[in-house]
């Protein structure tokens, strides 16, 4: 049994030792960048891999420390609470997770051309799998030109994309199949454009062209079932991506108490109002069932007992722990008054930002309708069945 408050204090030390002061700078300008539409400057970027941040779950071979997933989750939640630029996390997971793929290639080449640097915050990646269309119907195509390949296509939204030296990409061959390959920025062909989301505005967002781009066969990370591949990596995003908001909805909760106990209203603070305590009450349930949820969740991925591809545990506790984060930030509006509104830069933008939590790593739809299905399949097994 893993003892998880006594780990989570352990990461929360770690993390402040290690990377606090990174993290409060990083945030420091978020108010600027958000307006600008600026991720992280780059300098600090570097930093998180001369630090060890980026590399601190990814294998020795890459520099890494090989921190287990459940560390590593309570890692980024640690990040999310102290570094108020929602980004930065979000960032990192993506980036973290390219470095993982390629080292589970076990292609020594790769490795030390991409996974390496990437490792080190020497380089930028992004993943691009989105386009305007389900799998199936994808327009980003390879075909192949003697041992090697051209590839044509759009992809619609890259977290990180400005920022990228490659891409880990994601398109149809000639038989229908899916391959994975990596694109890089500086291949003739390909054109970055920066995004104009809602939220997530400091993520240097970008959407890629990729315009008869010749690719080296070397190039190709998964020859065939891309499909898998891309759904390995969103599983595991599911996760990570709840994680970070997680830390800042309790920084959001905690932000909420202290604010509240110096407003004076009708001779006492509104901290001390019963209804206001019942929202603090309410806030402080929702965070610690979404980490409850969380947290087993990343153990199963630690123990190896997870579907790769859709893991209903995983789904379920990102679908969960959207929900609460997200009630966390309506509530705190509701009890901040107009300080939540116009008195701080910061609630709106983590409204926005978290918006489109309910989108990334799968909608919650089709999160739910998976779930369901999986729990139709389930009951409908004869040895199942139990008579209400
Ligand atoms: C913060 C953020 C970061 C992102 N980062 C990246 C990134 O780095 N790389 C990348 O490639 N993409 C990224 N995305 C894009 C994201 O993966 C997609 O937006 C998401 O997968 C939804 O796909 P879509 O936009 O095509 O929506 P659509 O598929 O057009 O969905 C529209 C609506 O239809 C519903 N729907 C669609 N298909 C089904 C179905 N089969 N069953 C039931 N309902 C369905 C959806 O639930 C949704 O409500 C990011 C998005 C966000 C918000």
């Amino acid at each position: 049994m893993v003892d998880v408050d006594a780990r989570r204090d352990e990461v929360a030390d770690l993390v402040q030792t290690r990377w606090g002061d990174l993290l409060t700078e990083i945030g420091a300008t978020v108010v600027e960048r958000d307006d600008a539409r600026l991720p992280p400057p780059p300098d600090l970027m570097l930093a998180t891999g001369t630090t060890g941040l980026q590399a601190y779950s990814l294998p020795r071979e890459v520099g890494g420390e090989d921190a287990d997933a459940l560390t590593w989750g309570m890692a980024l939640e640690q990040i999310g609470y102290r570094c108020m630029d929602s980004a930065l996390p979000l960032i990192m997971n993506h980036q973290v997770d390219i470095a993982r793929l390629i080292c589970e290639s076990g292609r020594a080449d790769l490795i030390e051309r991409y996974a390496m640097p990437l490792a080190q915050g020497r380089c930028g990646a992004g993943i691009a799998y989105t386009e305007d269309a389900d799998a199936f119907s994808f327009r980003t195509i390879l075909r192949r030109q003697k041992n090697d390949y051209v590839l044509s296509g759009y992809k619609s939204y890259i977290t990180g994309g400005q920022m990228s030296d490659f891409f880990l990409t994601y398109a149809l061959d000639e038989t229908g199949d899916m391959q994975a390959c990596l694109v890089q920025r500086d291949d003739p062909g390909v054109t970055v454009t920066p995004s104009e989301p809602l939220g997530m505005k400091t993520a240097g967002a970008a959407s890629v062209t990729f315009d008869n781009v010749p690719l080296p066969g070397d190039r190709i990370l998964a020859a065939s079932d891309g499909l898998t591949h891309a759904q390995r990596f969103l599983s595991n995003q599911r996760l990570w991506i709840a994680c970070a908001p997680l830390g800042r909805a309790q920084a959001v909760l905690d932000q909420c108490a202290a604010q509240l106990s110096g407003t004076l209203r009708y001779g006492e603070t509104v901290a001390e109002l019963k209804n206001v305590q019942a929202s603090l009450g309410r806030m402080y349930v929702a965070v610690e069932s979404a980490r409850a949820m969380l947290y087993r969740a990343l153990i199963r991925v630690t123990q190896d007992r997870t579907e790769p591809v859709f893991d209903p545990v995983v789904s379920a506790a990102k679908c969960f722990a959207v929900e609460q984060i997200r009630f966390v930030l309506e509530r705190a509006l509701n009890v901040l008054g107009g300080y939540g509104f116009y008195g701080n830069p910061h609630l709106g933008r983590y409204m926005r930002d978290f918006s489109g939590l309910t989108l990334a790593a799968g909608t919650q739809d089709i999160l739910e309708v998976n779930l369901g299905a999986g729990v139709v399949a389930r009951a409908s097994r004869p040895s199942n069945l139990v008579h209400a």
